[in-house]
């Protein structure tokens, strides 16, 4: 399979300034001279230079397009294979004529991720750097875009590498000690457990930053909570409003709370309002305030309304305490009408939350109430950290932790060295699916079923 020539259109479908197809193998240069005739006056095509001529269609044996093609011979290329990249116009009948003329010239059509699948098999980027492509193209934040960028950069891989190297460090003077026990152990015990522990504070590490990523990817979780009339609608439509709403197919609008994907400043959000939470008797809605209320427990944060036009009420002390433990902000909305509620009485019960006054209705203190919620609920990415965004990762390294434990654990116990070093060699595989070295196709699978055509 390797061995054919591959094309494809590689931007996106639809009319733009520019398209560009892309073929990859060893015709690839045969195959777009057919379709690519070059300027009167040149004969030559430079490596890595683009260089202008005219597309052909062989068929009628006329010009019908002015195009630029660049060849790229491998070994430096994105797929370690002759590479040979047509633009021109992004109009998608030429470019479909293009694809259609280099089939019949004997290149076969791409599938999803094929270029990149090429670069993984041709052993220029593992697995984790394959993934990093696509999450670059689809990343929804650019903190997302960097870290991935990171990945592709080797970050993340030479992570594994590093450990792939402790594990095997350790396992061979285990296992030497086991065919030469006259020799005796040539690592001290002290020493295998301290590279047992310190491969486990990487894995952790790797392990907690799934949370990061998560955020980073799907966004965090803000529920805006408080008594009925506090002006919860009015500040979810304020933010949806003056902020990217982000579309989503499925919207989770229900008749108790209402869903929607908003983009602050960098950070990507999923809004909950609340407008359920009342008491009610109704089945159908207390069925309702149930779910609402396990969204706030699930939600990354809370934005809870007081109206400060009001004197504070017993509900809304009881909602600032049963909030305690949730990363909240409290907002003192209304503050264009005359105040009455004792706003110093309320910021003295919890001196650690945060609060701002602000007018839902007016837009009132709008770019604080961003400055903060980004502030309080956005976690700060530690520089030179690596962030694993994907749970088939994280699923990987929590079956090498248990490993990496348990061995620990046999050691600690007094075990003999086969028993423990039975339970390390367990983690060397592991290890290989997280790079793919070792192949996992459903892993492959899962990974390159969400490429795109082209990439
Ligand atoms: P919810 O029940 O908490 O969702 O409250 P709503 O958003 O439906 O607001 C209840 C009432 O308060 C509406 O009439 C809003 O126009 C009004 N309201 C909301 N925010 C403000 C505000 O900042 N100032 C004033 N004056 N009225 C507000």
């Amino acid at each position: 399979m390797i061995n054919d020539t591959i094309i494809a259109i590689s931007t996106p479908l639809g009319y733009g300034g520019l398209g560009v197809v892309r073929l990859s193998g060893e015709k690839s240069l045969s195959i777009a001279k057919k379709i690519f005739h070059l300027k009167k006056n040149k004969t030559l095509i430079p490596p890595c230079h683009p260089i202008l001529g005219n597309l052909y269609n062989f068929e009628k044996k006329e010009l019908f397009e002015e195009a630029y093609l660049t060849f790229f011979p491998k070994p430096h290329t994105y797929t370690r294979e002759d590479v040979v990249e047509i633009s021109c116009h992004g109009s998608p009948v030429i470019l479909e004529e293009v694809v259609r003329l280099g089939i019949k010239s004997g290149a076969r059509h791409a599938n999803p991720g094929e270029f990149t699948i090429r670069a993984y098999l041709n052993g220029r980027i593992d697995i984790l750097q394959a993934e990093a492509i696509n999450d670059i193209i689809n990343a929804s934040s650019l903190s997302q875009a960097e870290i991935s960028f990171k990945q592709l950069e080797g970050g993340l891989s030479n992570k594994i590498i590093v450990l792939r190297e402790q594990i095997i460090f350790l396992l061979g003077h285990i296992e030497a000690s086991i065919e030469f026990p006259e020799d005796g152990l040539r690592i001290s015990p002290k020493q295998i457990t301290k590279t047992i522990e310190s491969s486990i504070g990487t894995v952790k590490d790797l392990i907690e930053s799934y949370d990061i990523g998560k955020i980073l990817t799907e966004g965090l979780s803000l529920a805006i909570t408080g008594k009925v009339n506090v002006g919860k609608s009015t500040l979810f439509n304020l933010l949806l409003k003056t902020e990217r709403a982000i579309v989503t197919p499925h919207p989770g609008t229900t008749r108790d709370y209402l869903k929607e994907k908003i983009k602050i400043n960098d950070s990507i959000f999923t809004l909950i309002d609340m407008a359920g939470i009342k008491n009610t008797s109704h089945p159908v809605e207390k069925e309702g305030i149930k779910r609402g209320k396990k969204l706030i427990s699930e939600a990354n944060g809370i934005l809870l309304l007081l109206d400060a036009s009001q004197k504070e009420s017993r509900e809304d002390i009881s909602l600032i305490k049963k909030l305690k433990n949730k990363k909240t902000l409290l907002l003192f909305n209304k503050t264009d009408l005359p105040i009455n509620m004792n706003i110093e009485k309320i910021k003295k019960m919890d001196k650690s939350l945060p609060s701002l006054k602000i007018s839902a209705l007016k837009g009132t203190n709008l770019d604080k109430l961003k400055e903060a919620i980004q502030d309080l609920f956005v976690p700060t990415l530690k520089q030179n950290k690596e962030i694993i965004l994907h749970l088939w990762q994280k699923l990987i390294l929590e079956d090498i932790l248990s490993h990496l434990s348990q061995g620990k654990n046999l050691i600690d116990e007094g075990y003999s060295e086969e028993v423990y070093a039975e339970e390390i060699r367990k983690i060397i595989p592991l290890l290989g699916q997280l790079t793919g070295k070792i192949h996992n196709n459903e892993i492959i699978e899962t990974i390159f079923s969400r490429f795109c055509v082209g990439k």
